[in-house]
């Protein structure tokens, strides 16, 4: 499994108030693959992501990165991007200053950045000079995923990555995480939209109450079982 991007094995998260939020979660994702983790709110998505990323530890099962646990620091975080907890910007500095600043923080060289291809790919055109404090809920979300786009990542995670961002700015975001998976590299992508899933990933894991309820190519999923699809369509 050490050049999988991503093998979840029978993930386990309870809270300490006891409360089970995702439990016998198994799914991978390969190269080349963009995996919608689908389901309606509370289904445990976040959960998942936050637990993968390091953030939070399982209490039972595994998420192993290239064949690693994650953690803070882990040296193999270079090979990860992620855009699970919104991220503070500073409100007056520039976004491309931002994306500079958060990229020195990660000590890596400024040649590795790829600051123009990531914010290219995120669509924010001359606004990147512009200071955060003045931008829309959409620019912000767009300026997260740039930054988790830095250094053009083998496997990118992204947590509801289209909130906040109008029809046209969703389809381009389409666009941009199947083009993202060329290349060899891989994509997860959480969303509560079987439509959204449904045209960007190339496939699914549906939740529901913290288990899988279905996993697969994005074309069997949605033609062969429409009743497990019913709660995430409707919210
Ligand atoms: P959303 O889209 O609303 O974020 P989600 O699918 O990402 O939904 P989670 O945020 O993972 O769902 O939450 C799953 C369940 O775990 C929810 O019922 C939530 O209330 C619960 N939960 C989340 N964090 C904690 C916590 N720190 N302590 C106890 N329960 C929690």
């Amino acid at each position: 499994f050490a050049e999988t991007p991503l093998v979840v094995r029978d993930l386990r998260k309870a809270y300490s108030d006891g409360f089970v939020a995702v439990e016998e979660i198994s799914f991978t994702v390969e190269r080349g693959q963009v995996v919608g983790l689908l389901g309606p709110n509370g289904a445990g998505k976040t959960t998942t992501l936050r637990v993968l990323m390091g953030l939070t530890m399982p209490t039972g099962g595994d998420a192993l990165v290239f064949g690693h646990r994650l953690s803070p620091g882990a040296p193999i975080l270079s090979r990860v991007g992620a855009l699970v907890e919104g991220p503070g910007f500073l409100p007056h500095l520039s976004g491309l200053d931002n994306l500079k600043a958060y990229w020195r923080a990660t000590g890596r060289p400024e040649s590795d950045a790829h600051f123009e291809e990531a914010l290219e790919i995120a669509g924010l055109g001359d606004s990147v000079h512009r200071k955060t404090r003045k931008y829309s809920h959409g620019m912000r979300q767009r300026l997260a995923i740039a930054q988790a786009m830095l250094g053009l990542p083998e496997l990118l995670v992204l947590d509801e990555p289209t909130d906040g961002l109008d029809p046209p700015q969703i389809a381009e975001m389409r666009r941009v995480l199947r083009r993202y998976a060329t290349d060899g590299r891989a994509v997860l992508v959480s969303s509560h939209l079987l439509a959204e899933v449904e045209q960007t990933c190339t496939h699914a894991v549906v939740v529901n109450k913290g288990r899988i309820v279905a996993s697969g190519p994005v074309d069997e999923i949605v033609g062969e079982s429409p009743s497990v699809l019913l709660d995430v369509s409707d919210v």
